[in-house]
C-alpha cells in the first residue's frame, strides 16, 4: 500500500516551517527557515512578501525531498499563518505593491486613536468582535491605499488584491487561481462581520476600501483547489486546510467543544476558549473571534493574552541574574514549600486583560528577612499562573461557560512546577501534549478533514498526552493565595 501524508505549512512571524505527518499524525520531519524582519522606522515592522513565499515553498520542498516523499503521496496541505499581516499585490503580475506590513506594526496607531473617537467605532467593535487597534489588517490596508501613488485607482479597477499571509501563499501556490481566506483569518481584519459572516460593506465604505480587493471567505477545511504543477514536482496537491496560527493551535489542542481552552506559555501567554456557536461580547476587553468554520458551522472563541509571562523569567536571568537558564526555575521553585508571601506582578508594560491599566508598574511585594532568591523565582513562575487565571476567569465571566480543563503548550509549558501550580490555582486539570507544536498539528488536522482522510470526531486520539496535572490544593489555600495576588495587583495599579 502506498503511504499517504499530510503537509502543514506554518508561516510564522520569524520563520517559515513545514511539517510532514503520516495518517496517524506522527511527525515524520520538520524543516524551518528564518525570515527577515525589516524595521524602517520606530514602530514600523515589515517583511518581504516574496521572501515569505519563497522560504515557505523552499522548506516544503526540502522536507519532502529529504524524506523521499513523492508529492503524489500527499493527501492535503494545511496552511497556518501569522495573523493580520497585510499584503497587497497586483493581480496581473503577482508583484506585491509594498512590503508585507506585519501585525506588530504601529504606523496606524494615530489613525486608530482618531477612529476610536468617532461614533462609528462602536459599530466596528460590534461587527468585528475586535478593538480598534493598529494590530489588525484594516487600517494597514487603508495606509497602503492612501500612501502608494495611484494604488487606490488601480484597486477600484479591480487590479489589486488584498490578502493576509494565508491568502498570499494560496494565491501563489495555486498559480493565481485561488484568492481565498478562511473565517478565522477574515475575523482578524477589522473588516469582517463575524455575525453576518461577510465582509462588512459599511466598514469597507467607511475605510474606502474596494470590496473587489477582498478574498472569498471559505471554511477552514475543504477542497479549495490544487497547487500549480511544478511547485511540488509534477503532481498537483490539494490545498485543504487554512487557519490563523492561534486558532490552528486551539484546533491542534483538540479544543473542539464549547468550554475547551488552551494556553500557550511563551514570552507572553496566549489563551483561547471555544465558545461554541455563540460570539460573546467581552466586558473585560477580550477579543471575540472566529475559531473556525467547518461543515457549515461557525465556531467562535474568546481570545486574551498576558503581556509578560516567560519574559519575567528572562528578566530574572538577564537583569537580576538570579538564574542561569530559564529551565533552572523548576528545580529552584520546588526547593521551597511556598513563596513565603512573596508576589511578583510583572507589569513591565502595564496590565492587560482584565485590568487594562497602562500606568501599572511591576512590583515584588511581601519581602521579609526570611525571603531568599528561591521565593522570588517561585513567585515569578506563580505570576504566570495567576495572570492566566485572571484571563480565564474573565473568559468564564464573559461567556457564562466554565472551563473543564486547560490544554497547554509553548516553551515554558516544559516547566512542571508551573503546570502543577496552574492546576492548583485553577482547580482544573492541566494537560500537556507530547507534541507541543499545536499550530502545525492544527493545520494538519484541518487539511486531513478537508481532504477527506478523517472526520473531526477521529482526531482526539491523535493528540497524545504527555502529562496531566491534577489540582492538589484545598479551596481555602487557593482562596488565600488568590487574595494575596489580588492585593498585589492593587498595589501595582496605584
Ligand atoms: P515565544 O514563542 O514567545 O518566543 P517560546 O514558546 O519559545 O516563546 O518560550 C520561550 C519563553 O519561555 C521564554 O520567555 C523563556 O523565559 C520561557 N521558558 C522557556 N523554558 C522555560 C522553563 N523551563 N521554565 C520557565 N520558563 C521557560
Amino acid at each position: 500500500m502506498i503511504k499517504k501524508y499530510i503537509l502543514a505549512l506554518d508561516q510564522g512571524t520569524t520563520s517559515s516551517r513545514a511539517v510532514l505527518f503520516d495518517n496517524e499524525f506522527n511527525v515524520l520531519g520538520i524543516e524551518q527557515s528564518e525570515t527577515t524582519q525589516i524595521f524602517p522606522k520606530p514602530g514600523w515592522v515589515e517583511q518581504d512578501a516574496t521572501e515569505i513565499r519563497e522560504t515557505q515553498i523552499f522548506v516544503a520542498r526540502k522536507l519532502i525531498s529529504r524524506l523521499g516523499v513523492d508529492s503524489k503521496q500527499i493527501n492535503g496541505i494545511g496552511i497556518t499563518n501569522q495573523r493580520e499581516t497585510t499584503i497587497l499585490w497586483d493581480k496581473k503580475t503577482g508583484q506585491p505593491v509594498y512590503n508585507a506590513i506585519v501585525w506588530q506594526d504601529k504606523r496606524t496607531s494615530d489613525l486608530c486613536e482618531q477612529i476610536n473617537k468617532d461614533d462609528f467605532s462602536e459599530y466596528i467593535r460590534k461587527s468585528t468582535g475586535l478593538v480598534i487597534d493598529s494590530y489588525f489588517s484594516g487600517t494597514k490596508v487603508l495606509w497602503l491605499l492612501d500612501n502608494i501613488k495611484g494604488l487606490r485607482e488601480k484597486a477600484e479597477k479591480g487590479q489589486i488584491l488584498f490578502g493576509t499571509v494565508d491568502t498570499w501563499l494560496i494565491w501563489n501556490l495555486s498559480g493565481g487561481r485561488l484568492h481565498i481566506t478562511d473565517y478565522s483569518n477574515a475575523s482578524r481584519t477589522l473588516l469582517y462581520s463575524i455575525h453576518d459572516k461577510c465582509w462588512d460593506k459599511e466598514i469597507l465604505d467607511y475605510f474606502n476600501i474596494p470590496l473587489q480587493m477582498m478574498p472569498e471567505v471559505v471554511e477552514s477545511s475543504g477542497t479549495y483547489g490544487k497547487t500549480e504543477k511544478g511547485i511540488f514536482g509534477n503532481s498537483e496537491v490539494m490545498l485543504s486546510g487554512i487557519a490563523g496560527d492561534k486558532q490552528a493551535a486551539l484546533f491542534g489542542q483538540t479544543c473542539f467543544d464549547e468550554g475547551d481552552a488552551k494556553n500557550t506559555y511563551g514570552t507572553g501567554c496566549f489563551m483561547l476558549m471555544n465558545t461554541g456557536d455563540k460570539p460573546f461580547k467581552s466586558k473585560s476587553g477580550l477579543l471575540t473571534t472566529i475559531a473556525w468554520g467547518l461543515n457549515g458551522k461557525i465556531t467562535y472563541a474568546l481570545e486574551g493574552s498576558v503581556f509578560i509571562a516567560g519574559a519575567a523569567i528572562q528578566w530574572l536571568r538577564d537583569k537580576l541574574r538570579l538564574i542561569e537558564s530559564a529551565s533552572d526555575t523548576e528545580k529552584i521553585a520546588f526547593e521551597v514549600t511556598d513563596s513565603a508571601g512573596v508576589y511578583f506582578v510583572p507589569a513591565f508594560s502595564g496590565l492587560g486583560a482584565p485590568f487594562w491599566n497602562m500606568n501599572a508598574i511591576g512590583i515584588i511585594t511581601g519581602l521579609t528577612a526570611g525571603v531568599d532568591y528561591r521565593h522570588i523565582v517561585r513567585a515569578a513562575l506563580e505570576s504566570m499562573a495567576f495572570q492566566t487565571r485572571d484571563v480565564l476567569n474573565a473568559m468564564q465571566k464573559d461567556s457564562g461557560i466554565e472551563i473543564g480543563n486547560l490544554n497547554v503548550d509553548g516553551g515554558a509549558s516544559a516547566n512542571n512546577f508551573l503546570l502543577q501550580f496552574q492546576a492548583d490555582i485553577l482547580g482544573v486539570d492541566v494537560s500537556r501534549p507530547e507534541f507541543v507544536e499545536s499550530t502545525a498539528l492544527g493545520a494538519g488536522f484541518l487539511a486531513a478533514i478537508g481532504s477527506g482522510v478523517c472526520e473531526i470526531e477521529d482526531l482526539k486520539k491523535f493528540r497524545k498526552t504527555d502529562k496531566v496535572f491534577h489540582s492538589n490544593m484545598s479551596d481555602s489555600d487557593r482562596q488565600g493565595l488568590c487574595l494575596g495576588w489580588t492585593n498585589a495587583i492593587d498595589k501595582a495599579r496605584k
